[in-house]
């Protein structure tokens, strides 16, 4: 191999000159890409011709989307055939195809989100799984109205929307819950106005709700995705569900003896995911949201 070129000190200076202006232009592309002001269709259009822009990687230009977690870009590009370290100019011509299919039918609306159901007993982690799945993903995690109580951590409008009895009626009557259930001595219900205008304009939408709750969805609505969380073993929800600090003991062996009626129901499900790992499960959800 020949060794590389000696640079003039005054090459060098233009050598790294070049490379921070490429790094700069892409930031200010990746920034336009975050706000909304710039589609995908016009930076890949724009990586045909500008060199800068089409040694950005692909991973970069996904990432930056509003939403698009580095967990859903891999699930993407994997779909997709595009290894992780490829960049824009290196896009065969169906991955460039893939992409805009994926991204340009959201920006215009005509891809309608997918509707996953999360459910399981109580104390199987499936609200870590519904907050971490926030965290990562574009997804729109629905928040529940309940009677119950609010715990000291809990905040009105993020963990739930807190009702007295008369409200959650009131809501009743006016047929606004797309569901709802008694569960341990309260009832919970799923607004209806989000999760339709989240799937109208192309949110992939989540519900954690309780079994009983999860067969109503399904009843009205078939394109919904029931997901079972089922815990490692037996002994390990047990153990989550006495150690609950929050809960009397009646309450506790109220929740057991619930939670062995919901593992009863796991079988019709559309499918069982189990809880070994927060992030394995959060992945799962992803994907089952693209294919
Ligand atoms: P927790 O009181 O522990 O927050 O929730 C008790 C149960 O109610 C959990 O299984 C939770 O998934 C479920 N739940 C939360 N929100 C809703 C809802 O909107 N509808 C139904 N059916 N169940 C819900």
């Amino acid at each position: 191999m020949n060794p590389p070129p000696k640079l003039t000190p005054e090459a060098r200076a233009a050598a790294l000159a070049k490379a921070a202006a490429s790094r700069r232009f892409r930031a200010d592309i990746k920034a336009q890409v975050k706000t909304g002001q710039m589609s995908v269709r016009k930076v890949l259009d724009l990586a045909a011709s500008n060199e800068f822009v089409g040694k950005m990687r692909v991973s970069a230009l996904l990432e930056s989307l509003p939403g698009v977690g580095k967990i859903r870009a891999q699930v993407l590009m994997e779909k997709m055939g595009i290894s992780f370290t490829r960049r824009l100019q290196g896009l065969g011509k169906h991955q460039v195809s893939q992409l805009l299919a994926e991204f340009d039918a959201v920006a215009q609306g005509l891809k309608r989100g997918k509707l996953l159901v999360l459910s399981g007993p109580g104390g199987v982690g499936k609200s870590t799984v519904a907050h971490r799945l926030r965290e990562v993903s574009d997804f729109w995690v629905s928040i529940s109205a309940t009677t119950r109580k609010s715990r000291p951590n809990e905040i009105e409008g993020v963990d739930y929307y807190f009702l007295s009895d008369e409200q959650f009626d009131e809501k009743i009557a006016h047929d606004e819950f797309l569901e709802w259930a008694q569960f341990a001595g309260a009832r919970y219900g799923t607004p209806r106005m989000g999760v339709e205008t989240a799937l109208r304009s192309g949110k992939n939408v989540l519900l954690e709700i309780e079994v009983d709750g999860a067969f109503q969805v399904k009843r009205h609505t078939s394109e919904a995705v029931l997901i079972f969380l089922q815990p490692p073993s037996w002994e390990h929800l047990v153990s989550r569900l006495e150690n609950r600090g929050s809960d009397t003991p009646e309450r506790r062996a109220h929740r057991l003896e619930l939670a062995q009626s919901e593992m009863a129901s796991a079988k019709d499900f559309d499918l069982i995911l189990v809880n070994d790992e927060v992030e394995n499960v959060v992945s799962r959800l992803v994907s089952l949201a693209i294919h």
